[in-house]
This record gives C-alpha cells, structure tokens and sequence, in this order.
C-alpha cells in the first residue's frame, strides 16, 4: 500500500490544519487526541511518510527510528506519567481498526486503565 500525502496527520505535519501540540522535536510531533479514550490521551507521530510500525522500521533511517522511540519516552516523562504508568499502543492496518495510515503511538494515562485487551481472547 501506498502512502497517503492527504491523510489527517500528514496534513497536521504540514500545518494545513491544527493540532494541540504536547511536544515537536526534528523527529516527532505529539498532540492530543481529538477523542480521548483515558484522562491523558497522546499521540506521537514520525516527520516522515510511514504508514505503520513494519513500514517505519523497515523504511526510517536509522536515526529517524530512534529519535521517534525517544519522543515516545520524552512525552510520556513530560506528562508526568512515567511513575504512575501509562500504555503505548499503536494499531496497525484492518484487524487493529488503524484510522489514519501514518504510523502514531498513543499514549495512554492519568488513570488505571483496566484490561489490555478485550477479555475474548483471554484465558
Ligand atoms: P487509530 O484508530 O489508531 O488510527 O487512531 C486514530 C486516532 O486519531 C483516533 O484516536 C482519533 O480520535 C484520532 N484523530 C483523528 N483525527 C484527529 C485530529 N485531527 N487531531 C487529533 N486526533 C485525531
């Protein structure tokens, strides 16, 4: 599949429509989520056209790669959330219903945030 120069965060990047900044560094750009699902609700986003987590790991340079991973860390210290917790989380394609294919992480906190996953599939 191929990227999407038009999808919602591509846009963002570009400045063509807002978003609530949390963090931007040369690598990553963070905002918040417009529908947030916990009290702190985060996106993290890569300066770079990559669909998903596979795309982004097989495509990013290296530097890239690992200036994302430490924006994830960063944000996640600048919210406060490294010593009560939080989750990262990032949906990647149909089965993990992906609504914008640009790969973002999100970050969730502010509260205990109950089962991983839906309790179908656990033992
Ligand atoms: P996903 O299902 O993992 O692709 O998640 C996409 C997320 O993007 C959802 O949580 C949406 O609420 C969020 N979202 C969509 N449009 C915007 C926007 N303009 N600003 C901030 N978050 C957005």
């Amino acid at each position: 599949m191929a990227y999407d120069p038009n999808n919602i965060f591509a846009k963002i990047l570009r400045g063509e429509i807002p978003c609530n900044k949390v963090y931007e560094d040369e690598f990553a750009l963070a905002f918040h989520d417009i529908n947030p699902q916990a009290p702190v609700h985060v996106l993290v986003i890569p300066k770079g056209e990559y669909i998903s987590m596979a795309d982004f790991t097989k495509s990013a340079p290296a530097e890239l790669v690992t200036g994302f991973m430490r924006a994830v860390g960063a944000v996640a210290d600048q919210l406060g959330l490294v010593e009560p917790g939080y989750r990262t989380l990032a949906n990647a394609g149909d089965n993990a219903h992906q609504e914008v294919p640009h790969l973002h992480i999100h970050i969730f906190g502010g509260a205990p945030l109950g089962p991983m996953l839906d309790k179908r599939f656990s033992g």
